[in-house]
């Protein structure tokens, strides 16, 4: 054994042991007679000490030790004089006798420390000295956690986890996908998997009953922060149940994630209707860790000649507690973030609830003090705050409206990383509209089922079904979504109709779907969970990157292994492509 303890075990306990330990230099310090070495392996910090006086030649040795050099040393427990409590090990240091060099390390690219200088990049390039930060290696480890005690309890309550395989078929919806030649199948193509999906109900149709899966899955769209092009899902599917029985088993889920990884304990959680979510939030995804829900005033303000109001669809705001001391300045800064071309709203209004019971808005040529009361009513403010508001087309003011209020929440510090408000949202429509390709297309997926009640609507009004799809939403993050699926091969095909499906191009994309649900298809439904981000909101963190081992820039490249790359032309001929980067 190249060791007898790690370098996070020992403490006053093992005072006058004789310990083995191996590790890398993190730091050392040459006072002269004493020289100190930080040795840190995966599980801590140890202090070793070298003394000039009883061991010249070993102290000698020592010094010359650069950062990072892999080493391994023998010596007595003893008790620190200087201790620091800040470290499992500060009780202790240990008296070195023997030292021995495993490896070098040439100069490091970066400072390999909690607080380093590199930049991401660089980082990422040698990303084998990041993950020996403590940092990052304790974003693995809870990324650990998270999926043993997924698997634990899904195992528990009766799941078994099924592998599906990574080459399977390109089909049309969805992201982009990822595709490989087949050189056994000339010009022939797989696709990797965006999800299980498929496979999981044909598990069904097979009996499995209850399925789960830790599964990578790819799409080549885009990237931004939080999204990689192979990403972690917690993919599953049951059968005979409700959309309740699928909300409550997976509540059960979540719950269990936070007391086991977090140590918090959650109350039940709420559900919330789509419809409401946009009604009160602007969005399908709320943060509710905190209120300030918007308020429509439509009706009540117009006819008052102020043109903006009069023309608007929608007249709607929200009040800032307590924000009625906001200067001008302030308020010049929020204008100019709603009116930022991201969010376009044309304006803020606002109006001050001052601490003396007035009112003054921007609007005051229009609105008399009298109007204004009746508006604060409606918001439910208190002398003090301060009332924001936005005019214009629905859809475009409630997202701008969602957008200020997470902006005014950040200022106000109601989004605390600490705090975890987790909601379930429910009834999605089944299908969004798309003006540029004067279609619709599936809003979760093709395979979504309509609420029973809502079918009939499919004949004349698509865009108003429902389906029984739902998400599961946790501090304005979409951690999973999933929905009850449709099992009958007729309304199976119907909805592919609506998608403007040909008959032909349903059948060659997805017939294996469609004809198992002749053999005996159960009702079924299920959820995934995006992993990456599920980890990254525990750790309280807003990338995934961070919480994933080897992960790719915005790019889409892996900078460390230099990849993608060109590949040679006796692999290009074997699989008959031709790579044409003419016009490039
Ligand atoms: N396969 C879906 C997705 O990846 C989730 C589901 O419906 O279960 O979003």
């Amino acid at each position: 054994m190249l060791r007898s303890h790690t370098c996070g075990e020992l403490n006053l306990t093992h005072k006058g042991h004789t310990a083995t330990l191996s590790g890398w230099v993190q730091r050392s310090r040459d006072l002269g007679g004493m020289t100190f070495i930080d040795l840190r392996d995966r599980y801590g910090i140890t202090q070793l000490v070298f003394n000039m006086e009883t061991n010249a030649a070993l102290c000698e040795e020592a010094r010359k030790l650069g950062r990072e050099f892999v080493i391994r040393v023998t010596g007595q427990v003893a008790e620190r004089s200087n201790k620091n409590p800040k470290m499992p090990t500060g009780d202790i240091e240990i008296i070195v006798d023997v030292l021995e060099i495993l490896n070098t390390f040439k100069t490091p690219p970066f400072t390999i420390e909690d607080n380093t200088d590199g930049g991401d990049e660089l980082r990422m390039k040698y990303r084998y000295l990041d993950l020996r930060r403590n940092t990052v290696r304790d974003n693995l480890m809870l990324r650990h956690r998270m999926g043993i005690e997924t698997r634990l309890y899904m195992n528990n309550i009766g799941f078994i986890e099924v592998e599906t395989p990574v080459l399977i078929k390109s089909t049309p919806e969805g992201a982009r996908d990822f595709v490989v030649p087949s050189r056994m199948n000339e010009g022939q193509f797989y696709a990797l998997p965006q999800s299980p999906q498929t496979f999981k109900q044909l598990l069904m149709v097979a009996g499995i009953d209850k399925y789960f899966q830790i599964v990578k899955c790819f799409r080549d769209e885009d990237l931004r922060a939080d999204r990689q092009p192979e990403f972690t899902q917690i993919d599953c599917e049951m059968s005979f149940i409700t959309q309740d029985d699928i909300l409550d088993t997976f509540e059960g889920l979540t719950r269990h994630l936070f007391k086991t990884v977090k140590g918090v304990e959650t109350a039940k959680l709420p559900r919330m209707t789509y419809a409401d979510a946009m009604r009160l939030y602007g969005n399908d995804k709320p943060d509710i860790r905190f209120g300030m829900t918007i308020v429509e005033l439509t009706g009540m303000v117009k006819g008052h000649e102020f043109k903006v109001f009069d023309d608007a669809e929608l007249v709607a705001g929200i009040n800032a507690t307590a924000c009625a001391v906001y200067t001008r300045k302030q308020l010049d800064a929020l204008t100019d973030f709603v009116k930022r071309p991201q969010i376009g709203a044309g304006g803020l209004i606002y109006v001050r609830y001052n601490e003396d019971g007035t009112l003054k808005s921007s609007v005051d040529k229009f609105y008399s003090e009298e109007e204004l009361k009746k508006w604060a009513l409606a918001f439910d403010a208190k002398p003090g705050d301060l009332m924001l508001i936005l005019a214009g087309a629905a859809n475009k003011t409630r997202k701008a409206l969602s957008e200020l209020r997470l902006e005014m929440g950040g200022q106000l510090g109601l989004r605390t990383p600490e705090v975890f408000a987790p909601l379930w949202v429910v009834d999605f429509p089944l299908l969004e509209w798309d003006e540029d390709t004067r279609r619709y297309y599936a809003m979760h997926h093709p395979f979504t089922s309509p609420k029973p009640e809502d079918i009939p609507l499919l004949d004349t009004d698509p865009g108003k079904v429902r389906a029984n799809a739902y998400d599961l939403v946790i501090n304005g993050v979409e951690i999973g979504g999933g929905s009850i699926r449709i099992h009958n091969k007729d309304l199976q095909k119907k909805m592919f109709t609506i998608l403007g499906f040909t008959d032909e191009d349903a059948q060659a994309q997805f017939g294996f779907l469609m004809n198992a649900f002749e053999f005996g298809a159960p009702p079924h439904g299920g959820i995934a969970f995006g992993f990456d981000r599920m980890c990254s909101l525990f750790g309280g963190s807003d990338s995934i990157r961070d919480y994933i081992a080897f992960p790719k820039n915005n790019n889409g490249r892996d900078v460390m292994i230099d990849s993608p790359s060109p590949i040679k032309q006796e692999q290009l001929d074997e699989l008959r492509l031709i790579v044409n980067l003419q016009g490039k």
